[in-house]
């Protein structure tokens, strides 16, 4: 199924295997530009191996990604496909921002200088460009009073928060959140959906896994369903949630607590 005109994220037959475990069976999804995806299913289903597949932190094994005018991972030449080295794929790497479920901030940094080192050290920015673009984002995403606390002295969603504005520095093209809320204590968990609800409105491209179906719902256009490696169920997020058409999809909603309301 096509998800919209404007296909801007094509993953196509998609597989990713560790030795003998298929990971990933022939993924297919496109995604158009300014478009929010959830990814929801069980644990173990292969929503983080996608999103990783898309950010070139796996190699895939078989398929193709490309996110705008770029295939992840790979160079062509006439009908030669290359891998990329590791500075092209780090290069490649820059237009597609990621959010880890633990934050994965540098702890010997302060907020400011974890957002400012990938202008910095990435794409060469003068410090004073940097810190300026860095003070807006952690401005933009509450965090402006704390420029100067470093990883730990930050609630966990406060340094989520911080990882975001770390990741929309580089101005990327496409926005990947794992889980972003998961490792959060309950009363943090509402901050942080809000910042992302402000990164969709916008007009980011965006792909959450995620087992906050009352946050799909209010966050994506579209749910992906994954079960054992495969989209099961795609479509609008209203009827996925809502109104499953397969039996899997939803057993798996019905076996969920905190359904959406
Ligand atoms: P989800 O995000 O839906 O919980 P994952 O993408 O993390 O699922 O995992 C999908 C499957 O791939 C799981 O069975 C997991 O154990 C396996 N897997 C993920 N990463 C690796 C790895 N580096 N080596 C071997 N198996 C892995």
């Amino acid at each position: 199924m096509q998800l919209s005109n404007d296909r801007f994220l094509r993953v196509s037959g998609v597989v990713k295997t560790y030795g003998d475990y298929i990971a990933l069976r022939a993924v297919s999804l496109d995604v158009g530009k300014g478009s929010s995806v959830a990814l929801i299913g069980p644990s173990g289903s292969g929503k983080s191996t996608l999103l990783r597949c898309i950010n070139a932190l796996e190699e895939i094994s078989d398929g193709t990604i490309e996110v705008g005018d770029f295939e992840v991972g790979y160079r062509r030449a006439g009908h030669h496909r290359r891998r990329l080295g590791a500075s092209a794929l780090a290069a490649q790497r820059e237009h597609v921002g990621m959010v880890f479920q633990s934050f994965n901030l540098f702890p010997h940094m302060t907020a400011l200088d974890n957002v400012m080192s990938g202008p910095l050290l990435v794409r060469r920015e003068s410090v004073d460009t940097a810190r300026k673009k860095g003070m807006q984002l952690l401005e933009r995403v509450g965090l402006g009073s704390k420029a100067s606390s470093f990883p730990r002295q930050l609630s966990g969603g406060q340094q989520q928060r911080v990882a975001i504005a770390r990741a929309l520095a580089m101005d990327p093209q496409i926005m990947l959140f794992d889980e972003p809320t998961s490792a959060l204590d309950p009363e943090t968990v509402q901050e942080v959906l809000n910042v992302i609800r402000d990164v969709r409105d916008s007009g980011m491209t965006m792909l959450i896994a995620t087992h906050e179906m009352e946050f799909a719902r209010h966050v994506s256009d579209t749910t992906v369903f994954m079960e054992t490696g495969q989209i099961v169920e795609q479509g609008e997020s209203s009827k996925v949630l809502f109104s499953p058409e397969t039996g899997r999809c939803k057993r798996f909603l019905a076996g969920l607590t905190g359904q959406p309301a």
